[in-house]
């Protein structure tokens, strides 16, 4: 597959791409001048069926491959992602629209996360029990829980695949993902790696479609066992019920609103510099995002001045333009989305200290946005703005911060500045959220757990927990005659 233009992106069933039965197809765009740049074939019944099919044959071949064999062939498909990285990233840039060196970095650490996910698919041990019988044994067997159904977004189209692709793979479950159609070529490009790196045909499978049907009838089907999303709440919401009716486990990495509390005796130019590169990170289009800005009134005044310097020093372009560091919000949905989160604002009495509106006619440019005095009320205090938008209310004591930063259901990411050892205690055992981060912007890597809590969803998409979704366990009880 020649990656060095954008391609038109087929469906991936049993090691072959192919187009859908009906021939059927979905227009890409181009974020960042609203055009047409290729196609993605659009699955109906009968292609998820073999799909299914396939999936099912994929796990029975895949799942008998000693651990140490799909290691060494999920090392290969890290290096052809690694040495495609560039080729994979500029797909990325075009459909997604973020900056060409933040879609390489995206693809690079997909490789890191493949061999860190091999490595530890090693060490899935289960057990030895001391029986009560003497002339018994008793084990714990971990087992792959079977074929995977995987639905993932469009904010960051190959990192929201890897980490629920790695997690199967090397547990020995086959992986059947329905990616994003508004982003489908990075995708496609990194599955592609795992099927020349030698997985048996079915172990890895790509649809697109209508995501609703698809999820519809790939979740109760009997061949999944395992059901994975990253989302919204209110899709994730529904699908976790689909799942329970079915009985099939599922991991659901949901929506987020991360508060960002900076302490009065916070390093204020530190504080600017992690939350505000995180917060335009992706023009603000990520889960962890920060968002609620809970600023120390003794400091609120200095640190919305260096935060307004930071946004207004981004450069808003084409990603694939030398020098951009902000790119257009990655379809049209999102800046109808972000004018009424403005509309609100403003009617609420918020201030918008910077930017606040669409940047030319062409694309889908939104400027990055401070807001402040902004209302508890304001939407954007209460639901994901999912944009470059920063909003800023003061507090004077700490309790009052955290009791904020509480307040909603959400509790997936959460961002603390300050140098005192008590606040970080007191932060690290009182923030509802599944991961914390403190005098530091959010690090994700492989190694440390990755979901959130409360209406965030539930599961891991790091370190050992992720490898757990994946397994069953069975015990064993054996007599000797
Ligand atoms: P959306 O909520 O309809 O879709 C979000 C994602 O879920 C998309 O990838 C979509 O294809 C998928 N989806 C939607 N309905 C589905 C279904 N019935 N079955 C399976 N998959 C389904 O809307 P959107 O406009 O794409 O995004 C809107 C909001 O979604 C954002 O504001 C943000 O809050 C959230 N979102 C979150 C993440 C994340 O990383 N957690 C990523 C993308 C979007």
């Amino acid at each position: 597959m020649a990656t060095s233009s954008y391609t038109d992106t087929r469906l991936l069933i049993n090691n072959e791409w192919c187009d859908a039965a009906s021939g059927k197809t979905i227009e890409v765009l181009n974020p960042a001048t609203g055009k047409p740049i290729g196609k993605v074939a659009h699955a109906g019944t009968a292609d998820l069926d073999r799909a299914l099919a396939a999936a099912q044959k994929g796990f029975e071949a895949w799942r008998k491959v000693p651990a140490n064999e799909r290691a060494a062939t999920m090392r290969k498909a890290a290096a052809l992602v690694r040495e495609r990285a560039s080729d994979i990233a500029r797909l990325m840039t075009l459909e997604q629209g973020k900056p060409f060196g933040e879609a390489r970095i995206e693809v690079l650490s997909a490789a890191d996360i493949i061999e860190w996910f091999a490595d530890e698919g090693r060490r899935v041990y289960g057990r030895v029990v001391p029986p009560r019988n003497i002339a018994a044994q008793q084990l714990v067997l971990k087992e792959p829980i079977g074929p995977v159904a995987a639905f993932t977004p469009w904010n960051f189209p190959v990192n929201q695949v890897v980490r629920k692709l790695s997690a199967a793979l090397t547990c020995g479950c086959s992986f059947l993902v329905k990616a994003p159609e508004e982003t489908p070529a990075s995708p496609a490009a990194l599955l592609q790696a795992f099927v020349e790196a030698g997985v048996p045909p079915g172990t890895v499978g790509l649809v697109f479609g209508d995501p609703a049907e698809i999820s519809n009838y790939l979740i109760p089907h009997p061949i999944i066992r395992k059901v994975t999303f990253t989302g919204s709440t209110p899709v994730g919401k529904q699908l976790a019920a689909l799942a329970g009716t079915h009985m099939k486990r599922a991991t659901m990495e949901l929506g987020g609103h991360a508060p960002v509390i900076v302490a009065e005796d916070a390093d204020v130019t530190l504080a600017v510099k992690a939350a505000g590169a995180a917060k335009f990170r992706n023009a603000g289009q990520v889960c962890i995002s920060p968002t609620r800005f809970l600023v120390h009134n003794s400091i609120r005044e200095a640190f919305t001045e260096a935060l307004v310097k930071h946004a207004e020093s981004l450069k808003l372009g084409d990603g694939l333009t030398e020098g951009t560091t902000l790119g257009p919000l990655a379809n049209a949905r999102r800046l109808t989305a972000m004018a009424k989160v403005l509309d609100n604002a403003r009617a609420t009495g918020a201030t918008v200290a910077t930017g606040g509106e669409r940047v030319g006619s062409e694309g889908n440019f939104f400027a990055p946005t401070v807001l402040t005095n902004v209302s508890l009320e304001a939407d954007v205090f209460n639901n994901e703005p999912f944009g470059p938008v920063a909003a800023i209310r003061g507090f004077d004591k700490l309790e009052d911060a955290i009791a904020e930063a509480n307040r909603l259901p959400y509790g997936l990411a959460g961002y603390a500045f300050t140098k005192s050892f008590t606040n970080v205690h007191m932060l690290s055992q009182q923030l509802e959220v599944g991961m914390l981060w403190i005098n530091q912007p959010a690090t994700p890597t492989p190694e440390m757990p990755f979901g959130g809590v409360k209406d965030s969803g539930y599961g891991s998409e790091g370190g050992p927990e992720a490898l757990e979704a994946y397994l069953v366990t069975k015990s064993v009880t054996v007599m000797t005659t």
